[in-house]
């Protein structure tokens, strides 16, 4: 018998596979956090977006980061964890800037607490030089994260990176980041976003395979 970490209901591991990583969330939880694993081009570089960015994955964002429940960092990716550590060997995540202030008030990085149990390399290239939150903005005001985000001088850029940020709504910040990468030219660049909100275009095969990964977890989940 286990308890859920978001609801606190006690739950049964019923899949073998619990038994090499006993699972955090309980069946409940997980079904609604909306798993959706997609990979998608977006100017020229692949994404991968593990969640949909829906009401059960915003309470559960709000309250790790906003409510400080530092406990739920590792709720999200925690089920995937071998997957996503054979996918980004040898990479180094790259975080999402934060202003110091943040950091401060919050107490623990919010990116490093939800993917450190991944066991890559992982490095803060970039800040943010005042207290900006893109989701607090508006219209034409989220393009200023450009004149917010700034690399972090005199540090060693990886050869293989990939950038990491929780939610991804307008691309803004990443944009920002890729641009400020681009003068140094790293050999590879990938994308990893725990949420994205609903596209309207997916490729067929991104579909095929994603209902593939869907019928395989319920199939763990449910037996
Ligand atoms: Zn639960």
């Amino acid at each position: 018998m286990r308890i859920c970490k978001y609801c606190f209901r006690h739950f049964e591991s019923i899949h073998f596979w619990h038994l090499l990583r006993p699972p955090l969330l309980c069946p409940n939880c997980y079904q609604q956090l909306e798993w959706h694993q997609r990979v998608e081009d977006w100017h020229g570089y692949k994404i991968e977006s593990l969640f949909d960015y829906g009401p059960t994955f915003q309470k559960m964002i709000y309250q790790f980061k906003s409510n400080l429940d530092v406990e739920l960092g590792s709720i999200f990716i925690d089920q995937h964890v071998p997957y996503l550590k054979l996918k980004y060997w040898p990479f180094t995540l790259v975080l999402a800037p934060t202003h110091e202030q943040d950091l401060r008030v919050r107490g623990f990085h919010p990116l490093i607490e939800i993917f450190k149990s991944i066991g890559l390399p992982m490095l803060t290239l970039f800040e943010k030089n005042r207290p900006y939150r893109q989701s607090e903005q508006r219209g034409l005001d989220r393009q200023h994260i450009k004149n917010v985000v700034v690399l972090k001088p005199g540090l060693q850029i990886p050869k293989n990176i990939c950038l990491v940020d929780d939610v991804m709504t307008t691309g803004e910040t990443l944009n920002t980041m890729i641009e400020l990468l681009k003068p140094i030219s790293p050999k590879h660049l990938k994308i990893l976003v725990l949420a994205r909100k609903k596209q309207e275009k997916i490729e067929i095969t991104t579909r095929i395979k994603n209902d593939k990964i869907r019928n395989w977890k319920h199939q763990i989940w449910h037996g």
